[in-house]
């Protein structure tokens, strides 16, 4: 037994851990009694990949094939995306979808269909996938994919790992020139102009927004809206970048070495960061070459930054709204948030495109993530928050979740009960596989 938790270090759990080299070691653990859950990188906040019994897999982490001339990729679900970059990079290839951390594997990035700043442009990460094999209950392996016993793919993809274990997929790597980005970074008074930029950038493969939840009033919203594209090699300007255009300038890695202690995440030194980081963009539109590891993760040059946050932990908060609620409703709910004063340390604003799958999180509509630390008030306002959210049309993200009930579950995914019927039903009677966070929102018993 050893303690584990997701990123968000919010629940801190004992359970018994092992991992797997071989299918053949894994069909023998799931021949023992019990109820198991798989744990890529553990980069979800919540409890998805928790429960008594925990098949860590990233030591299942071979690349299979690769074809060049169609960038056809085939490795095991252990595998991180930062290691798929590390690799194909520098031959000219990027990933299909990438989320705000490279620090994932290919697993967890199925299992909860991650999406990034091109969803609007290319959708989740599901749907690039051609096939993968997944191991049910009983230790048999499926071949699946959108048109192979196409239901188990439909519940696998965004099911949270709950129809089994994902062993290796096939996906399609996108050509790049360079690993840099074209970016141009706009700033926007308020919601009203934010919202205005993510309509006029839809012709951009990636946009996304730092959205500053602790101004108030008219500045409610004031934003930075980054938009980019792959850099052609005619678009690098300085010399070193020309001298080798796929093998990007690495950032300094710096290092958070212990748990901070929660008194310095206050509400000031949180408007301090988050004015600071808005006043860094002047007015109007800038436009930059940046390394893709500056432009997609931001984050992951500072090691270990969840221990900001400090013993208690935090969670994100990340809803979607139709886009119909879209001014009306992201309004009212921010509103709410700064009101509040429980603020967030990081605010992510995205308009995300159509999207039509069985249980994955986005649907046509805008999207904002937020952190806060763990706290009695803060579990106060998210219930209210998820009475707008809901009342607008919207649901919760299963990665970041660790809190909603089984209600609010019940009421934002339509597709909630049929699920909990397919993955039983796949699995030829009772699933074996059940995390903390399914047997509170009750999709397993
Ligand atoms: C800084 C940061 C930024 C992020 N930005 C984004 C973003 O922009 N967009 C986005 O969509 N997400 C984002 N995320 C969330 C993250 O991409 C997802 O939570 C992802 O699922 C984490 O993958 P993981 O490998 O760490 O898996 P874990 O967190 O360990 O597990 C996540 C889920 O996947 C399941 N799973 C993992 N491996 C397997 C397997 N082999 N077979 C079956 N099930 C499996 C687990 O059981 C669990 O349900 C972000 C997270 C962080 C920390």
């Amino acid at each position: 037994m050893r303690k584990i938790a997701d990123w968000g270090n919010y629940p801190v759990i004992e359970a018994d851990v092992s991992g797997f080299d071989t299918t053949a070691q894994l069909q023998q653990k799931l021949e023992q009694p019990g109820d198991v859950i798989a744990f890529g990188n553990g980069r979800s906040y919540g409890d998805a990949s928790l429960q008594n019994k925990i098949l860590l897999t990233r030591r299942f982490n071979k690349f299979l094939s690769f074809n060049p001339s169609t960038g056809e990729l085939c490795c095991q679900a252990g595998v991180l995306l930062s290691e798929i970059l590390e690799v194909f990079v520098p031959k000219g290839w990027f990933l299909p979808v990438t989320p705000g951390t490279k620090l994932i594997t290919i697993g967890g990035a199925i299992a909860a269909d991650v999406h990034g700043k091109n969803h609007h442009v290319d959708g989740s990460f599901g749907q690039h996938i051609r096939s993968m094999d997944v191991m049910r209950n009983d230790g048999t392996v499926i071949t699946c994919s959108p048109s192979e016993h196409a239901e188990f793919f439909q519940v696998t993809v965004g099911g949270m790992g709950l129809s089994g274990i994902i062993l290796n997929a096939t996906f399609r790597l996108k050509k790049i020139e360079t690993a840099y980005i074209r970016e141009e970074s706009v700033r926007a008074e308020n919601l009203d102009e934010i919202m205005d930029g993510f309509e006029a950038s839809n012709d951009w493969t990636y946009s996304v927004a730092w959205i500053d939840c602790l101004a108030k009033g008219d500045a409610m919203g004031r934003s930075i809206l980054m938009r980019g594209e792959h850099a052609t090699a005619s678009d690098l300007v300085e010399q070193a970048h020309k001298d080798s255009p796929l093998i990007p300038k690495n950032g300094l890695q710096l290092g958070i070495p212990i748990n901070f202690p929660n008194f310095v995440l206050n509400p000031l030194s949180m408007k301090a960061f988050n004015f600071a980081y808005y006043n860094k963009t002047r007015p109007g539109t800038h436009k930059h070459i940046v390394d893709y590891n500056s432009f997609f993760y931001p984050l992951d040059a500072i090691n270990d930054w969840n221990r900001i946050y400090g013993k208690r932990g935090f969670t994100q908060y990340q809803f979607v709204i139709p886009k119909e609620a879209g001014r009306e409703g992201m309004r009212k709910i921010l509103k709410r948030i700064t009101e509040s004063g429980l603020g967030s340390f990081l605010a992510v604003l995205k308009l995300f495109g159509e999207q039509d799958s069985f249980m994955s999180f986005p649907i046509a509509g805008y999207t904002l993530a937020l952190d806060f630390p763990i706290s009695v008030k803060a579990m106060a306002l998210f219930k209210e928050l998820d009475a707008m959210v809901a009342d607008y049309g919207g649901r919760l993200y299963l990665a970041k979740d660790s809190r909603m009930d089984a209600a609010m579950f019940e009421r934002t995914y339509p597709n909630a009960d049929d699920f909990r019927q397919a993955i039983a039903m796949l699995n030829e009677g009772e699933t074996k596989f059940s995390s903390l966070q399914s047997k509170r929102i009750g999709i397993t018993s």
